[in-house]
């Protein structure tokens, strides 16, 4: 939430052309660009490194060690535990494992996220100071620039463990830090208030967070050859609209409904025909939980208001905005009744008409697309009405519809804003919050998704890090196409299909192939899969319909007469009508995540691994077993073996050569050889002693980052 201050701020400073904070950013950028040009001598760094080392060696029975490469003797996983939990009993939330950062979710704020904190951490190499989420955003920028390459940071960890805020935390570093030079079109506030839009858009309370991510993020920034921050650029992947119409027990829709009605202005509130009372709208109550404590609507709204502003949203854009959202909770409103044959007909017309009002769409067509199904007959349309459940049904997939392609817009609309038009070459780190492993009492397709990603990801990091024990996770056979249209497949035909498919998958289990006990465990129309991160059960009622995420040609033919822009834009005409096969969500996903994968697999990887102390979300509670648990799948027992085997800093050939050929006469200027020649040549020239590197396939591999050190410290003076 101090983030959400710290944005609200910006948004006013920046409203107000406050000259403080163009001043500001012009004093970071000095900070960063300083540490750059002057580093330290390498006496200096040893130094700084050990005064840290020995104040942490000092404090060691009480705080634990920094780095779990250091802790000694071999570290069995409880001595593992014990340093975590040592430190996060400290309010050391922070640990490393060589480059890889381990966060331990504090649940309270620790003032660790200061201005200060951050000019500290600038220019500044891992061991020089304790732990620091802004030391590892500050190497990768430095690394950036010094290879001119492109890198990418992973934060996984399950739902609740502090992803969004880690993420988040990196973004303000760049932002602040690495400002771009045209103040009146900061990219660096355009970068950090599209955060508060997309997360009123895309966040929800979840029994797991009060503030969860319901999509997935990839975000690019971009950098020019100077290091400023000249651009950015966002992926989403699969919002959870399901949540649209329906949510479970204690948990929310999207933030930004209960925003609109606690803190929209009073005449907007009329013109959207809301009444200030969350309890009167049928698709924000099912959960029971309206209000929660941690939350403050009404000041968050003022918040996405103010960024939408400095976004470039124009009056007319929000203005639309805000009536989708209202027709939305409309449309939950709308009820049906039977008519003398048994067909739905509205039976208040008063949201009829709100809706109609606010999409911009003649009373007579919404009503008649809600109530009716267009058919192809022979040679003409014919028009079937539909049951009241039906209506109903259609009702929901048209809220939903509109939803989920105005959050797609949202995203569109960010990127226009921080889109580059300069078309220089730019180094650009990647920054990824996914939806984190999720496992409820109930399980649904929601979840399969999320934890199909996960598994997707994890699959990624053991390939790029661990790859000699790397597992298959494949999960084959279950994006299974027969499972398309309803009428054709029901949830449980679906089952039996996976079952003929599968069913010899030691991972994959369900009632009737299940052993005397494990049935005992399992409902008929339940299936399970072991995960990575734990089994998870899940109730295959909705699968289906889910995946198949249908909405009739009539609705999307009655969005097409919108007068309402945004809506036009998310309902072309020229759409392809249903008698082509629509993707499945899971097909459309499992695509999206193989993108995902070549974009990450092109950069250098880096990792912060979040670990959720508590279930309760309270400070100060460390529960071993949650914690052990999440330090298997995580995969950090693993990590560490491989960091501890040495040879931690590694460098691509082209790259070393590149940066240090004037050390050698005899690669300077020009090597004609290939790169790995080139940087044999080099290092016998340097004097590295053969314990220290090994050569890899595309890198060299240095143990010790003293050795690196000296080599850089020698290219600064040469
Ligand atoms: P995730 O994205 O992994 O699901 P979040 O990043 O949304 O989890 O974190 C959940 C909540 O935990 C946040 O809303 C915040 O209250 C708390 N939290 C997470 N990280 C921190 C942190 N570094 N300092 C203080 N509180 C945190
Ligand atoms: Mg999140």
């Amino acid at each position: 939430m101090q983030w959400r201050k710290h944005s609200a701020e910006l948004a006013d400073q920046c409203e107000a052309g406050d000259a403080d904070v163009q001043v500001q950013f012009g004093k970071k950028e000095e900070g960063h660009r300083q540490a750059l040009r002057t580093p330290r001598s390498l006496e200096d760094r040893c130094n700084r490194i050990l005064r840290n080392m020995e104040a942490s060696l000092t404090a060691r029975d009480r705080v634990g060690i920094q780095d779990f490469v250091l802790l000694d003797p071999y570290t069995s996983e409880s001595a593992f535990l014990d340093n975590l939990r040592k430190r996060f009993h400290e309010n050391l939330i922070y640990t490393y494992i060589g480059t890889l950062l381990v966060s331990v979710n504090p649940y309270k704020d620790l003032g660790i996220y200061s201005k200060k904190q951050m000019d500290t951490y600038m220019g500044v190499n891992f061991f020089e100071l304790p732990p620091h989420i802004y030391a590892l955003a500050d190497n990768v920028f430095r690394t950036m620039l010094s290879e001119f390459n492109n890198h990418f940071i992973l934060i996984s960890g399950e739902s609740g463990a502090g992803k969004t805020e880690a993420s988040k935390k990196i973004l303000q570093f760049y932002a602040v830090s690495c400002p771009s030079t045209s103040l009146l079109n900061n990219v660096g506030d355009r970068l950090l208030l599209s955060n508060p839009v997309l997360e009123a858009f895309g966040n929800a309370k979840t029994l797991k967070n009060d503030n969860s991510s319901r999509f997935g993020k990839y975000m690019d920034i971009q950098f020019d050859y100077r290091g400023e921050a000249v651009g950015g650029h966002i992926l989403s992947y699969l919002l959870e609209k399901s949540r649209v119409v329906h949510q479970n027990h204690g948990e929310r829709n999207f933030h930004i409904f209960y925003q609109l009605v606690e803190g929209g202005e009073e005449d907007l509130l009329r013109w959207l025909g809301l009444e200030r009372n969350c309890k009167n709208y049928r698709y924000l109550v099912q959960g029971d939980c309206a209000k929660v404590s941690s939350i403050n609507d009404k000041s968050d709204w003022k918040t996405v208001r103010k960024a939408l502003a400095v976004i470039d949203f124009s009056e007319s854009d929000t203005e639309h905005l805000f009536a989708i959202i209202a027709s939305v909770l409309h449309l939950g409103n709308l009820k049906f009744e039977a008519d003398a044959r048994g067909y739905a007909t509205v039976k208040n017309y008063q949201e009829l008409h709100w809706v109609s009002k606010l999409l911009g769409i003649p009373n007579q067509v919404l009503q008649q697309g809600l109530t009716h199904r267009k058919i192809e007959a022979k040679t003409e349309e014919v028009l079937s009405p539909f049951s009241v459940e039906h209506a109903v049904y259609a009702r929901d997939a048209l809220a939903k519809a509109i939803y989920g392609r105005t959050f797609n817009w949202l995203v569109n609309k960010i990127n226009e804003s921080l889109a580059n038009q300069d078309s220089s070459r730019k180094m650009v780190i990647g920054l990824l919050d996914i939806y984190g492993f999720e496992v409820f009492s109930v399980n649904s397709f929601e979840q399969f998704c999320i934890n199909y990603c996960n598994e997707k990801l994890q699959q990624l990091f053991i390939q790029l890090t661990l790859k000699s024990e790397q597992e298959e996770y494949e999960l084959e056979g279950i994006e299974d196409e027969e499972c398309l249209r309803p009428g054709e497949a029901t949830d449980l035909t679906f089952l039996e299909k996976m079952e003929e498919k599968i069913g010899g998958h030691p991972h994959f289990v369900t009632h009737k192939l299940a052993d005397k006990n494990t049935r005992k465990t399992l409902e008929r129309g339940d299936f399970r899969l072991l995960h990575y991160a734990g089994e998870v059960t899940y109730c295959v009622v909705g699968f289906l319909d889910k995946n198949n995420d249908l909405l009739y040609r009539s609705g999307k033919e009655v969005m097409q007469h919108s007068k309402n822009a945004i809506i036009k834009h998310c309902f072309p005409s020229s759409e392809p009508d249903s008698k082509k096969r629509p993707e499945t969500v899971v097909t459309q996903f499992k695509s999206s995540l193989v993108g995902l994968t070549e974009i990450l697999m092109s950069k250098e990887p880096w990792y912060v691994r979040c670990i959720k102390p508590n279930e309760a979300k309270q400070p100060a509670k460390f529960d071993d077993v949650l914690v052990r648990h999440q330090i298997k799948y995580l995969g950090l027992m693993e990590h560490l073996r491989v960091r501890r085997a040495g040879f931690a800093y590694r460098r691509r050939y082209e790259v070393f050569l590149q940066r240090y050929k004037a050390l050698c006469p005899d690669t300077w200027p020009n090597w004609k050889g290939t790169p790995e020649e080139g940087v044999r040549c080099l290092i016998k020239h340097l004097g590295y002693k053969t314990d220290e590197y090994k050569f890899g396939r595309t890198k060299i591999f240095i143990r010790h980052p003293r050795t690196l050190f000296a080599t850089e410290d020698a290219f600064q003076v040469c």
